[in-house]
């Protein structure tokens, strides 16, 4: 029997990382900010029970969302968003992509994909730069493309706190976004200095990561340059392993599943490299 992998965890004080359960190994997170009787939501996962589970949780506490933040339209980020009555925060190009993509990844609330939740389109919306306040403290909304175009990120500058949503994951992933707009967004994260980083999936990690992040997707564009020169085909190229540009300690300890989207990545860094010529 596979054990439930729905977790709660308070990683700072009133920060809490909600997990929720994924296709794929490592995940979805979530992360409630409480303080008083308020709180800020980041993201409603991915399985329509998880979502329906940490709404149900909010409301024990007796904490009363105040706004929901999407951090990018992926729907394994934004799953619940209709049972939420507050504000909902994203990237001004955020919904076009969610109405988009709904209804192939979801379906209709009667789909099982769906489990009787409807698409809630985010209605506040920013292009650069957005603030929020939580009983005094501000929380900052930052737009980091790479991942996605329309991937934002939600910084707690009092505790020095990143949530990343995808722009920051065991491999950084940019199938769906841009490479050189995800080092970009990766320098921009570096840059706040952050104590703890809240990935979209996996475990929290330090901000010192990130200058592998940015050495790894550096590497893959190199080599997909002198890939291209010296006449690689793309498919040959693709295959190139992960462990030949991984270091060997941050190789093995990457969750499966990880190979896939750096063949996704290697794809990806090659096709844009052809855009730009
Ligand atoms: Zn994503």
């Amino acid at each position: 029997m596979v054990s439930d992998p729905y977790r709660e965890e308070e990683v700072a004080d009133g920060v809490w990382l909600i997990s929720g359960s994924h296709d794929w190994g490592a995940g979805v997170n979530a992360v409630v900010i409480v303080s008083g009787r308020r709180a800020v939501v980041v993201d409603d996962l991915y399985r329509p029970g998880d979502a329906r589970r940490m709404f149900r949780r909010i409301q024990r506490w007796g904490v009363e969302p105040e706004a929901l933040v999407n951090t990018h339209w992926h729907t394994d980020h934004t799953i619940g968003n209709c049972l939420f009555a507050c504000p909902i925060w994203a990237h001004v190009t955020g919904p076009k992509y969610l109405q988009q993509y709904w209804p192939k990844w979801v379906g209709g609330p009667r789909d099982p994909r769906a489990g009787g939740l409807r698409l809630k389109l985010p209605d506040r919306l920013f292009a650069r730069r957005a603030s929020l306040e939580l009983d005094g403290t501000e929380i900052q909304l930052l737009h980091v493309p790479g991942h996605t175009s329309d991937s934002i990120g939600v910084f707690l500058p009092d505790r020095r706190i990143f949530i990343a949503g995808d722009t920051v994951m065991d491999l950084p992933f940019v199938i769906f976004g841009d490479s050189l707009e995800e080092i970009r967004s990766l320098r921009r994260i570096q840059g706040l200095r952050p104590r703890m980083i809240l990935q979209g999936h996996g475990p929290p990690c330090r901000g010192s990561r990130l200058a592998g992040d940015i050495r790894y997707l550096r590497r893959i564009r190199a080599q997909a340059r002198v890939a291209r020169r010296t006449g690689i085909s793309r498919e040959k190229f693709v295959e190139t392993p992960l462990e030949d540009v991984l270091p060997p300690a941050r190789y093995r300890a990457l969750p499966k599943g990880y190979g896939a989207a750096h063949r996704g990545n290697l794809g990806k860094v090659w096709d844009e490299l052809g855009r730009s010529r």
